[in-house]
């Protein structure tokens, strides 16, 4: 019997993309190998011709599984339900717009076949994306990694090769918004970082706007660690410590009767207090909004059509 691969990738508005990338992933089957091909394409609600597309590609291959939500739910909720439906032995996880290059599937699986569980792709560089996108992901990485027990890899995406074991697991873990990456990481098991050259988009522009970054970014921090919660009381005990010494200071020291300056100063120290307690309330609000989306018990997407399936 073959091994099974199951290639999962979520499709939002890629039409301009979809002819090349199914020529490079169905590419792969000329290499001489053991394996048998599954693909899930899951279009998360595209407003253009791609699912039209797809379904054209999905008459002529039954390899090709079609998951339609019936509106956008996200990139990794369609990655969750792509895994949802994966019966491969090997599930890969790639973003349609080849900025993942298919080619490096191969390689994963020599590495699979050496006993990892999972094998991340991991950018030595990246090429024609934003300041702001760049520079933000070091500030995430750093961030996440300096208060996450679990180490979680830098410059990674969901690129990623996952066994049967792992991906059974991570269908375990039942988050309203999951975060693959840092999901992935908790599970544990071998993993294996593959070291490749990010390119530009093949067409088509990021559907990741800065909002939607910082969802991500968000996520990501809140499904791995509960240390946020904390910065509050720690941030509560170092202001209470400064107002003392200010009261103190005013005191001690008779300085002049300068009205101005007094006011300003009592201002600025009010919106800085201020806004350290907005701070404090929108961290508890990121738990608490997630808290509340679990408790709703929703299916985490809708499917309007499913095909080949
Ligand atoms: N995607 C999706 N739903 C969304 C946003 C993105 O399914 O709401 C898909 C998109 O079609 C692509 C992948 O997720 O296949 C990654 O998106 P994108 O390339 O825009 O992200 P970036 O590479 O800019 O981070
Ligand atoms: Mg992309």
């Amino acid at each position: 019997m073959p091994t099974v691969i199951s290639i999962v990738i979520p499709i939002y508005n890629e039409q301009e993309c979809i002819t090349e990338l199914w020529k490079r992933i169905y590419a792969l089957n000329n290499l001489p190998t053991q394996y048998r091909y599954e693909y899930i394409f899951v279009d998360d609600g595209s407003t253009d011709n791609s699912l039209e597309m797809l379904k054209g590609l999905a008459n002529t291959h039954t390899e090709i599984k079609i998951i339609s939500f019936s509106r956008n739910f996200g990139h990794d909720i369609a990655v969750v339900a792509g895994c949802d439906y994966a019966t491969g032995d090997v599930i890969v996880l790639m973003d349609g717009d080849l900025q993942d290059p298919p080619e490096l599937i191969p390689e994963m699986l020599r590495l699979y076949e050496q006993g990892y569980d999972v094998v991340y792709a991991k950018r030595r560089s990246r090429q024609g994306e934003s300041f702001f996108k760049i520079k933000g992901a070091q500030l995430f990485y750093w961030f996440i990694n300096r208060i996450s027990s679990i180490k979680i890899p830098e410059n990674t995406s969901n690129f990623r090769l996952m066994s049967r074991k792992v991906l059974d697991e991570m269908n375990r873990l039942k988050e309203q918004d999951p975060n693959i990456r840092t999901m992935v990481t908790w599970i544990g098991f071998r993993q294996k970082a593959l070291e490749f050259d990010r390119k530009p988009r093949f067409a088509g522009k990021t559907k990741y706007s800065p909002i939607k970054m910082l969802k991500l970014a968000s996520d990501g921090i809140v499904s791995i660690t509960n240390k946020p919660l904390h910065f509050s009381t720690l941030f509560g005990a170092i202001f209470l410590l400064i107002s003392i010494v200010c009261i103190v200071s005013a005191f001690v020291l008779k300085t002049d009767n300068q009205i101005y300056a007094i006011v300003c100063g009592v201002l600025s120290a009010m919106f800085f207090i201020g806004a350290i307690h907005l701070f404090a309330i929108g961290i508890f609000a990121e738990y608490i909004s997630r808290i509340h989306n679990n408790t709703r018990g929703r299916p985490r997407y809708i499917i309007s059509e499913k095909i080949n399936i």
